[in-house]
């Protein structure tokens, strides 16, 4: 019986993550739970699979979820604060913790989780974007494992003979990486910049939060995940392709030197490689459909188009400088994109914003974690700069 944490259990891959779980109650138990504000789902949550802890970042949250939990009669601790996170993320019952908490929030916690050992399913992905070798190194002295969930990486590591994360193994020629290319691949490029929230938000393939499925309008979900499966997989500079693939069914590919080429498949369902790393190396239902291949029928590639979607090409060439350019472009695309779901930005003008941040920072080489929240925090009050100019400077 493996206990297990989730860091984020109110978002879609932390009820994801639960679903997996009530499968399987003669492997599982929930041990500890935490979100940022949404008590009422939490408390649920804690009534449903009764934690030994649940922390929110929130204080108001919290105190009202402790007398919830009061009133059921249950005794589940809670705290509430960052630092709480960061115990939930080592709290000593947790075999494995689910790193989901969306954003930089996550990079704390998700570190802690690997220093202390824990297996870490990492689908958190600004952590490893911001921190680099940092959560790899941290895994390393930690004895962690570190397995990552996002459903590309996942696939890769699946198509990869096992090994060390970080350490790429023999004979892999490039590795690539399909993107569904989000709701407007097919949108006129003089159209983009009126898109509202919630059309970038209606992601085609996935049902997923809001941050991330703008993320992915923008393609700056793939330029994430570009710098994540060089860090993950060891992958030197020119080896990960992208390619648009719409119906997200192939979820990444890796070619070897003897030209073959080994991919996963699946129905677009987050539950397969969360029951993959939670079991793994076992495989165990994950309550998600089979892929009827007839039906399905047709599955098409095609290339990127990096002048529609800059932020691809943003995230590359921050793939490529390295250093703290990875953090500085993940910071600035956080604001940018709070931006925009707060109405206050154009949906092209997220590119605009994190293209002007990184002509404006020298990317530094990264020692420590010093390094890197500073980097963050300085790309973000710049980007908080860029977006309260008004609209047409950014444009
Ligand atoms: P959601 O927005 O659905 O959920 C985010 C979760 O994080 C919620 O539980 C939220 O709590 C919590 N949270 C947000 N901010 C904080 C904070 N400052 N401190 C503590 N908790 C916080 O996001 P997703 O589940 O979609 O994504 C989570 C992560 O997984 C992201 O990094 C994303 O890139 C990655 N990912 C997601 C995929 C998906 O299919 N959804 C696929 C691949 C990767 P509350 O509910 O209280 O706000
Ligand atoms: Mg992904």
């Amino acid at each position: 019986m493996k206990g297990v944490a989730i860091l984020g259990s109110t978002g879609s891959i932390g009820k994801s993550t639960l679903d997996v779980i009530a499968r399987h109650p003669d492997r599982f138990r929930v041990v500890a739970l935490g979100a940022a504000t949404r008590w009422e789902a939490l408390l649920e949550q804690c009534r449903a699979f009764r934690p030994e802890v649940a922390v929110l970042l929130e204080p108001l949250g919290a105190a009202r979820l402790a007398q919830g939990l009061r009133a059921a009669g249950l005794t589940t601790e809670v705290h509430s604060g960052a630092e709480a996170l960061v115990t939930l993320a080592t709290w000593p019952s947790a075999h494995t913790v689910m790193a989901a908490i969306v954003g930089s929030a996550g990079l704390l916690p998700t570190l802690a989780a690997a220093r202390a050992g824990k297996r870490v399913l990492l689908a958190n992905k600004e952590a490893l974007v911001m921190s680099g070798r940092l959560l790899l190194e941290a895994a390393a002295a930690g004895g962690a494992e570190l397995l990552p969930i996002d459903s590309e990486h996942n696939a890769i590591f699946q198509c990869l003979p096992a090994g060390r994360p970080g350490v790429l193994p023999g004979g892999v020629r490039r590795v690539w990486l399909t993107a569904s290319g989000g709701p407007f691949l097919r949108l006129p490029a003089e159209r983009l910049a009126s898109v509202t929230p919630a059309e970038a938000c209606a992601h085609p393939r996935w049902a997923m939060g809001r941050k991330i499925s703008v993320d992915s309008a923008t393609l700056m979900n793939k330029g994430l995940e570009l710098i994540e499966a060089h860090l993950l997989f060891g992958l030197p500079p020119g080896t990960v392709e992208v390619v648009i693939h719409p119906e997200s069914v192939v979820h990444s590919l890796v070619e070897y030197a003897d030209g073959s080429v080994l991919a996963q498949l699946g129905n677009p369902d987050m539950r397969t490689p969360i029951a993959y790393a939670l079991a793994w190396p076992e495989r165990i239902d994950s309550g998600v459909e089979s892929l009827d291949l007839v039906r399905q029928g047709a599955l098409r590639f095609e290339a990127p188009d990096r002048a529609r979607f800059r932020c691809l090409a943003l995230a590359e060439a921050a793939a490529l400088s390295g250093g703290t350019a990875p953090a500085i472009l993940n910071a600035a695309n956080e604001v940018a994109v709070a931006a925009f779901l707060g109405g206050r930005l154009n949906f092209t003008s997220i590119a605009t914003v994190i293209e002007r941040v990184l002509e404006r920072l020298t990317p530094t080489d990264v020692a420590g974690l010093e390094e890197v929240l500073e980097a963050d925090r300085t790309a973000r009050r710049l980007a908080a700069g860029f977006v309260g100019e008004p609209a047409g400077a950014c444009a």
